[in-house]
């Protein structure tokens, strides 16, 4: 989709809108309604767009397969639709194919300390796959063709891989990732090239307000550095923010909210590997992806986890003292060795370790080990309406792009 060959409606060109937040969810949709004819201000607390969550993370396109606590399919069913439309709008939105994805599919290793037994995963792994195989768009996910079937890794193959007196099984599974910084800055790029889009940086939104009784409604946004305003519509993409300025207007939105911080390696190596990309899951968990040989994420999750809480006031962390950021790297490359030994290769050939990460916001709460917890379950996601205020929990960065186009259609279409 190219700007300048779309001409504006009558209504996009009376429409000015707010978005708040210059993550994934924030940019894809100004960039998405600046596109349609749309002015757009997007309001930013931090001096750079995409400087937390959604630059440093794993990228995984989900399809659904790490919410086997969820038997039902709930998540998996919410997340499939906006992962297999990652690749198309990502391509439309930036006008060039996605580059970097991982080079091998996932393999999902269950710990003998998982919360789904070995015949649970087996059944949803199953079930899961005939889902996605039958669905008309599942030629779109990233990799090539339609993503391919699942497979449990024979005895032998398992002993070669992993610490076996650690793990019941392992499965192939079709699902990939694709590298966030890569994408970040090509975002970035895109917002600075469009001139219907004004950023407004190191600007904190507190709140909103409305103005009733003139022709259209009139949303105002209330900023640290004043009010701004009038706005035809807002979209609320502040994620792990969002439920505070929502409340500003008594909006509720929330189901067992909670909040962290994470934090993961992003490495790059002085020479390729061929390090499997995979998942040890659930209850322990940690992440290896290998995106290109020499570019590769890793997290142990308990030891990149520095904020936990349930109260959605989001805290100014102070920064993570060189020991403490020394600590995390050495947590992180012994459990995932000691979990699958070739990682080891990634430690010993880095060139240079990047420790980042970002908020995330979770409708649900609990402790990953506990099966029970509703933390297992992600499908209270997506787009709340309340007049012209749009406040969007983005759930996982694979749905954001869907989300953005969805938001889109309903503000163009009023
Ligand atoms: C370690 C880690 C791994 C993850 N792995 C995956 C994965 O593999 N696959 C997946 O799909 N998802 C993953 N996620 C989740 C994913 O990163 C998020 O779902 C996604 O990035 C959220 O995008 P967003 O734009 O909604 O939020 P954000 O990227 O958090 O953007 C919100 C923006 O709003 C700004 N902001 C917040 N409050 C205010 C305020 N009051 N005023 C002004 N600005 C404000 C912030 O500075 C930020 O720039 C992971 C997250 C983490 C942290």
């Amino acid at each position: 989709m190219q700007g300048a060959s779309i001409s504006p409606t009558r209504r996009s060109r009376q429409s000015r809108v707010a978005v708040l937040g210059g993550g994934i969810m924030g940019c894809c949709t100004a960039l998405m309604l600046a596109r349609e004819g749309v002015s757009v201000t997007l309001f930013e607390r931090e001096k750079i767009l995409l400087g937390g969550a959604s630059r440093w993370n794993e990228g995984k396109i989900h399809l659904g397969f790490l919410y086997c606590a969820d038997p039902a399919l709930h998540t998996a069913k919410e997340l499939l639709q906006g992962g297999l439309q990652f690749k198309p709008i990502m391509e439309d939105l930036l006008g060039t194919a996605l580059q970097h994805v991982t080079l091998e599919p996932d393999l999902y290793l269950v710990h003998r300390k998982s919360v789904a037994s070995v015949d649970d995963t087996r059944r949803y792994f199953s079930a899961l796959q005939e889902m996605v195989a039958a669905h008309p768009m599942a030629s779109l996910y990233p990799g090539g063709e339609a993503p391919s079937g699942v497979a449990e890794l024979p005895r032998h193959e398992l002993d070669a891989l992993v610490d076996t007196s650690r793990f019941q099984a392992g499965f192939a599974t079709p699902e990939r990732s694709v590298c966030t910084q890569h994408i970040a800055d090509q975002l970035v790029d895109a917002v600075r090239a469009e001139p219907l889009i004004e950023c407004c940086f190191e600007t904190e939104v507190l709140g909103a307000g409305d103005a009733r009784g003139s022709e259209r409604e009139a949303l105002f946004i209330v900023t640290e550095n004043g009010e701004a305003g009038p706005f035809t519509h807002v979209v609320n993409a502040l994620w792990a923010g969002r439920p505070t300025v929502d409340s500003t207007l008594q909006l509720d939105t929330l189901h067992n909210p909670s909040i962290r911080y994470r934090l993961s390696l992003f490495v790059e190596t002085s020479r390729p590997l061929n390090t499997p990309s995979a998942v040890i899951c659930t209850g322990p968990f940690g992440d290896v992806k290998n995106y290109d040989g020499r570019r590769f994420y890793l997290s142990w999750y308990p030891a990149g986890l520095v904020y936990s809480s349930n109260n959605m006031t989001v805290p100014v962390l102070p920064p993570q003292s060189t020991t403490q950021q020394q600590t995390i790297i050495a947590d992180t490359f012994s459990n995932l060795i000691a979990h699958l030994p070739k990682v080891e290769e990634i430690r010993d050939n880095a060139a240079r370790i990047t420790l980042a990460g970002g908020w995330v916001f979770a409708n649900g709460r609990g402790s990953l080990s506990n099966p029970r917890a509703s933390v297992h379950r992600r499908d209270h996601v997506g787009i709340h309406q309340s007049g012209q205020w749009f406040s969007v929990d983005t759930g996982k960065y694979s749905i954001a792009p869907w989300l953005a186009k969805e938001l889109t259609q309903r503000i163009i279409q009023g």
